[in-house]
C-alpha cells in the first residue's frame, strides 16, 4: 500500500504479475526462468495462485519460498479456505510466513464441478471473509491481505449490491487492498470502482488486465468470466483472427488504451493476469511506457543453485 501511495504521488504506475503453478517439473523450472527474466521488468510482485489440496497447492507453498529466498521477488501467496481443512490453510500461512512472504490473496474458492451447490467444509471456513480474520487473529499485521473484487458480478448471480456489501464485509475484516477479476469495458469497471467508494470502501482497488495472446484464447476466457467485450474489440479483432502476430498487435493496442483510461482515471496498479507467459505483458508494459531503462532494471542474479523440481 506504501508503494502504492508513493506511486500515485508521483503519477507513476506499478504493476505485478500473476502466475499459476505449471503441471510438469519441466514446466516448474521454465516457469522460474520466466519470472527472473519478467522480474527485470520491476514488478511490485508477482503472486502465484492456489489449487485446493494435493500436489499442486504444495507446489504453490514451494513457488513462493523459491520466488521470495532464492529469486528475491516480492510475492504474494493465493490462499483458498474452501474444500480444505484448517490445518492445512494454516500450514499454508506457516510456510509462506517461514518462506518471508508477506501478502496472502484470501479466497473462498470455487464450488467443486461435480456438486450442483457447494457445501461448506464443517471444520473449514465458509467464505473469505472468515479467512481474513482468521489471518488477522493469527498473525496480526504482518500480512498485507488481498481479496477478490468483481466488476461484473459472480458467477453465483448474487444480486450486485450484495456482493458489494460482501466485498465491504471482507475489506471490513482487515483486507488491505482488492484485486479484480478481469474485464475488458473500463467504463464498466471505473463504475464499479465508484460504486464501491459510495459504500465506504476505501482499500486500493488493483484491476486484474488479462493480456491478449491468441483470438481463441480471448474469447474463451471473455466466455469463462461472462465478461462484456466492448463490441470495437471484436471488430479489430475478429478479421485477423486466424493472424496470432496481427492479434497480440491489436490486442497489444486494446489493452495499452485500456489501461491507460485506468491510469488516466488516477488508478495507478495494474495486476497482470500473464497465463505463464512474457511476451503479451510484456508488450503492453512497452507500448505504456513502462519498461524500466537499463539502468533500472534489477541486477541478475549470481547464484542460481540446482533445485531439483524433478517431479
Ligand atoms: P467470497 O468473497 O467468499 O464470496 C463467494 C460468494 O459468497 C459470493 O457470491 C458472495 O456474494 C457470497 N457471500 C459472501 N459473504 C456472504 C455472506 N455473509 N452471506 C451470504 N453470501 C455471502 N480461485 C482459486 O481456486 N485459486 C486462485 O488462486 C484464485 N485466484 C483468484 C484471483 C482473483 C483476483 C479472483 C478475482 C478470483 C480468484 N479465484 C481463485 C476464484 C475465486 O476463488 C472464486 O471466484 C470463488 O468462487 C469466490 O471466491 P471469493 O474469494 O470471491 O469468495
Amino acid at each position: 500500500s506504501q508503494k502504492l501511495a508513493e506511486s500515485e504521488a508521483q503519477k507513476k504506475p506499478i504493476f505485478s504479475f500473476e502466475f499459476y503453478p505449471p503441471k510438469t517439473g519441466q514446466g516448474v523450472q521454465n516457469l522460474y526462468d520466466r519470472m527472473d527474466r519478467m522480474h527485470a521488468l520491476g514488478p511490485q510482485f508477482i503472486d502465484i495462485t492456489w489449487n485446493a489440496g494435493g500436489r499442486l497447492s504444495n507446489l504453490t507453498c514451494e513457488m513462493v519460498n523459491v520466488a521470495q529466498s532464492v529469486y528475491g521477488l516480492e510475492t504474494c501467496m493465493h490462499l483458498t479456505c474452501t474444500g480444505m481443512p484448517k490445518e492445512k490453510v494454516d500450514e499454508a500461512l506457516k510456510e509462506a510466513y517461514k518462506a518471508g512472504c508477506t501478502n496472502i490473496l484470501a479466497l473462498r474458492g470455487d464450488p467443486p464441478r461435480e456438486n450442483e451447490k457447494w457445501e461448506a467444509d464443517p471444520n473449514g471456513f465458509r467464505y473469505a471473509k472468515d479467512l481474513v480474520k482468521h489471518i488477522r487473529k493469527t498473525y496480526g499485521d504482518y500480512f498485507d491481505i488481498a481479496v477478490a473484487g468483481y466488476p461484473e458480478g459472480s458467477e453465483e448471480g448474487t444480486e450486485p449490491e450484495l456482493l458489494l456489501q460482501h466485498l465491504k464485509e471482507k475489506v471490513d475484516a482487515g483486507a488491505t487492498f482488492i484485486i479484480t477479476q478481469m474485464f475488458y469495458d473500463v467504463d464498466i469497471f471505473l463504475d464499479w470502482v465508484k460504486k464501491c467508494r459510495a459504500i465506504g470502501i476505501t482499500v486500493p482497488i488493483v484491476p486484474g488486465i488479462m493480456p491478449i495472446h491468441t483470438y481463441a484464447a480471448f474469447m474463451r476466457r471473455a466466455s469463462w468470466t461472462k465478461c462484456h467485450v466492448p463490441p470495437r474489440w471484436l471488430e479489430r479483432l475478429e478479421p485477423v483472427k486466424n493472424d496470432d502476430v496481427a492479434v497480440r498487435e491489436i490486442g497489444r493496442d486494446l489493452v495499452v488504451e485500456m489501461c491507460q483510461r485506468i491510469i488516466d482515471a488516477g488508478i495507478y496498479h495494474l495486476h497482470f493476469y500473464t497465463m505463464n507467459l512474457a511476451t503479451a505483458t510484456r508488450m503492453v508494459l512497452e507500448g505504456l511506457n513502462l519498461i524500466p531503462t537499463l539502468d533500472q532494471v534489477h541486477p541478475p542474479l549470481p547464484f542460481r543453485p540446482s533445485l531439483g523440481f524433478n517431479r
